[in-house]
């Protein structure tokens, strides 16, 4: 895919040139793991956001016979061969997609077509990704598909799913074992995630698994982690606000002062989209040149 990305994928890219080359790449091939009553996991590496290096594929179904595949993330053709090898002996019933970013769909047209399977996303996944995957089958909040109920958590991305099966939650990208969540504001809302995280709270989420790192056995209990920790960050946002409109790049370096500086250029969309926020609730405002103040009612 040789295409400029934009948005998300675009700020992915981004901080992985900023990163030092990893270890040579695993060439161990891959091997699918029981994590919940009817579900495995298969790690396939991806162009993600680092820490982080692999997507979690996960494989809802008997082991034996057809299985719905979650997010088949990886570009790369070794491990598409990988994958195709594993599902071979069963077959797969259907490609379920939690988002359009590309480290969950690079491998979506490919393993469709070769097991002339349909591919599941919810409706506004499927216009994001218009001219780049043919999504066949809209799921919309609440609807159940392939052994699967969908449940609509946007503001990481507009069209996002979780998918609840065997008492867990496939999480996509809502929540991370590893690394963080990226809410950026040209495809996300930060307020939006956080009524998500909420919203997922009320369900009964069992383990989270998530799409990248291991799974999370306690899943209400990182829920509330995730919501404290956005509420902390926006605290120190507003604290960083003074009366004098400041630039982002001064705000990052107050406001996330305990965040490592080679993430400070995606943290700055983060902060973007807590300042969005905020001026959404009348807190903050925008100078109209990119810079932003506390609110003040003189305007
Ligand atoms: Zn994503």
């Amino acid at each position: 895919m040789g295409e400029r990305k934009t948005g998300v994928d675009a700020v992915y890219e981004e901080v992985r040139a900023r990163f030092p080359a990893g270890p040579p790449a695993d060439t161990t091939p891959p091997v699918p793991v029981p994590v919940a009553p009817g579900i495995r996991v298969v790690a396939l590496r991806t162009p993600t956001l680092p820490p982080a290096l692999h997507t979690n594929v996960y494989l809802v179904g008997p082991d034996r016979g057809p299985v719905a595949v979650v997010d088949p993330g990886s570009p790369y053709p070794d491990q598409q061969a990988a994958l195709e090898q594993i599902l071979a002996p069963g077959g797969v019933a259907a490609v379920l997609l939690t988002h359009h970013h590309g480290d969950h769909i690079g491998g979506a047209v490919a393993l469709a077509a070769r097991f002339s399977a349909p591919i599941v996303a919810h409706p506004q996944t499927a216009a994001l990704l218009a001219g780049v995957v043919d999504v066949t089958t809209c799921l919309d909040a609440g609807e159940s598909q392939h052994g699967v109920v969908a449940v609509h958590t946007p503001g990481h991305a507009a069209g996002h799913l979780c998918f609840e099966a065997g008492g867990a939650t496939i999480a996509g990208d809502m929540v991370a074992g590893l690394g963080t969540i990226l809410i950026d504001p040209d495809e996300g809302d930060m307020a939006v995630y956080i009524a998500s995280l909420e919203h997922l709270l009320t369900r009964p989420a069992g383990a989270i698994l998530p799409a990248h790192g291991p799974m999370i056995t306690d899943g209400h209990a990182k829920l509330r982690e995730y919501l404290a920790h956005r509420r902390m960050r926006e605290e120190r946002v507003l604290g960083a606000l003074t009366a004098a409109p400041q630039a982002l790049a001064d705000l990052v370096a107050t406001a996330y002062a305990d965040t490592n500086p080679a993430m400070w250029r995606i943290a700055e969309r983060s902060l973007l989209a807590h300042l969005m926020k905020l001026a959404g609730e009348g807190r903050a405002q925008d100078t109209g040149d990119g810079r932003w103040s506390r609110y003040s009612a003189r305007g």
